[in-house]
């Protein structure tokens, strides 16, 4: 068997535990009531009719935090306040909440969050930290009838580890770029579906660590007045400059997070996309590279909004970050880190494969339809969020270069690596949580390549009108909310007017790929890829 090109350009790897100094003082009050108001500055105006519902009835966050930056002598900081308005929409009575601290994973080694005062509707609760210190549990003081509301105030200490060994860049200050990467900075309520119920469990080791639902958030945040930041959300008037220091508003939602990353040294450059402003922020010495992301991503917004659906924000930050460990880019709301090497066009990491900046902002854009607007369990179904954005990124190419190099993409990006796993170790179920894979390399010939593969045979076998149209329709019918495969194969049953369940199941739920594709496939591939 002939050695495949296998590359694994957008994974974004995982974690596993670690822990804080958690102290906690019940007594403490903090913070007043919440204000669950209809937080939308960052929607679109088109949108704005749309998603205003939503607002009323999603949880709302207010956080209040101040940024330390790293000196010679300590880590960077951020400390401050959240209040968390939760809805329960469960259908059932609560008396347990759960929040995930994240920064506490073993991943970020020194890098932590502690949570010093918890309280609901005003009153001290019970809370205690396990699931190695990344689950805060807090029980209520009176169950929370359905449709109700509680107010939850805490108070938290987060730790930004500075080049910490195994992250994926996702958090931490990485001294050689002079940047930070500041996911996981606040507590974030647990993920919760319909399906598998509150996400408690430990952080999947492959694919994405973080699964949460839809929430509006409202930040103000001080922090050095010399840094530049990229945030999921925008803001609501121009920084306040006092002395070195500044403040900033900013509003965000619905959304499923508020990620950030922050640099003195970032040049910004802007491009509309219809009424998107979208932001590349890139080191100084790499404009050639900041233009091309710039491009793609505006392109990119552009291209899924007419395929799929409006892209919901005013704003798309596209940020030149060290994400490391073999990763080529992670997505957030409204913001996606991009790898910094990857914008060395002359540089290895780049030139490993044709238009590799491209595919992995093309990819990381499409997370903003599937994952951000569609959400779905990224631990239970990884591919629908995956797959679908690599299925996506195949698509931008061939809209804005031509099939060709659309075929060529999905070569070194689907193909290679799934051809390399079935044709020496045998085919895998994609549709199958993210830890049953044993291996990262699995996981994305497996989710990226087959699974991305199984879309564009469907796209195919349904023609590219009905396969929009579909994805069009879960795009509107699941905006902000969690959808399952099962929604997924419906809409697309619904568009094409008949069923396709021996597709879905042979495709997504069987290991039969060697039916699929045989020797004179895997041919073809290197022919291509080598151009002959
Ligand atoms: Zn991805």
């Amino acid at each position: 068997m002939p050695s495949v090109h296998s590359f694994l350009p957008t994974a974004i790897l995982a974690i596993t535990l670690l822990l804080p100094s958690a102290a906690w003082a019940e007594n403490a009050e903090i913070a007043s009531e919440g204000s669950n108001s209809a937080i939308m500055a960052p929607v679109i105006d088109s949108l704005e009719p749309a998603y205003a519902g939503l607002a009323s009835h999603l949880n709302a966050y207010v956080l209040e935090a101040t940024f330390s930056p790293v000196t010679e002598r300590d880590l960077a900081t951020i400390s401050g306040t959240e209040q968390l308005t939760y809805h329960n929409d469960t259908g059932a009575p609560l008396d347990t909440l759960y929040l995930r601290l994240y920064a506490n994973n073993d991943e970020y080694g020194t890098g932590a969050i502690s949570v010093d005062t918890v309280t609901v509707d005003r009153k001290p609760a019970l809370d205690r930290l396990n699931v190695s210190d990344t689950l805060l549990t807090i029980s209520l003081n009176t169950p929370l009838a359905v449709g109700r509301a509680i107010v939850l105030n805490a108070a938290f200490t987060t730790t930004i580890p500075t080049d910490p060994q195994q992250s994926y860049g996702m958090f931490k200050y990485d001294k050689s770029s002079n940047i930070y990467s500041l996911a996981h900075w606040f507590p974030l309520l647990a993920g919760w579906d319909t399906e598998a119920g509150w996400n408690t469990g430990p952080i999947s080791v492959n694919g994405d660590p973080v699964f949460t639902t839809s929430a509006t958030f409202d930040v103000r945040l001080t922090a050095p007045a010399d840094l530049i930041f990229a945030t999921s959300g925008s803001l609501v008037d121009a920084p306040d400059i006092d002395g070195d220091q500044q403040s900033m508003h900013f509003t965000s939602g619905p959304s499923r997070d508020f990620d950030m990353a922050a640099s003195a040294e970032f040049v910004v450059t802007t491009a509309m996309a219809g009424g998107t402003e979208v932001h590349s922020f890139a080191l100084p010495h790499a404009d050639d590279g900041a233009a091309v992301a710039l491009k793609a991503g505006t392109e990119a917004v552009k291209t899924y909004s007419d395929l799929v659906g409006e892209y919901p924000y005013e704003e798309l930050d596209i940020v030149q970050v060290e994400v490391g460990n073999g990763a080529g880019g992670v997505e957030f709301p409204g913001l996606v880190f991009i790898g910094a090497d990857f914008y060395d066009l002359n540089g290895e990491a780049d030139q490993s494969v044709p238009h590799l900046l491209e595919f992995i902002v093309v990819h990381e854009v499409a997370h903003q339809w599937f994952y951000n607007v569609v959400g779905s369990d990224q631990y239970l179904h990884a591919f629908l969020d995956e797959a679908l954005a690599n299925a996506m990124a195949v698509n931008w190419f061939a809209q804005n270069y031509d099939p060709d190099t659309a075929n060529q993409q999905a070569n070194y990006q689907l193909r290679a690596g799934y051809f390399n796993l079935l044709f020496h170790d045998g085919d895998q179920v994609v549709d199958q949580p993210t830890d049953a894979f044993q291996s990262m390399e699995q996981y994305g010939a497996i989710i990226y390549g087959k699974g991305a593969l199984a879309f564009l045979e469907l796209q195919k076998t349904i023609g590219s009108d009905a396969f929009f149209a579909a994805l069009h329709q879960y795009f509107e019918d699941y905006a902000f909310a969690i959808a399952t495969p099962d929604d997924l194969r419906a809409e697309f049953e619904q568009s094409f007017g008949s069923s396709l369940t021996d597709f879905w199941r042979h495709w997504f739920e069987e290991a039969g790929g060697l039916d699929d594709f045989d020797a004179s496939d895997l041919s073809r591939m290197l022919r291509e890829l080598n151009g002959t």
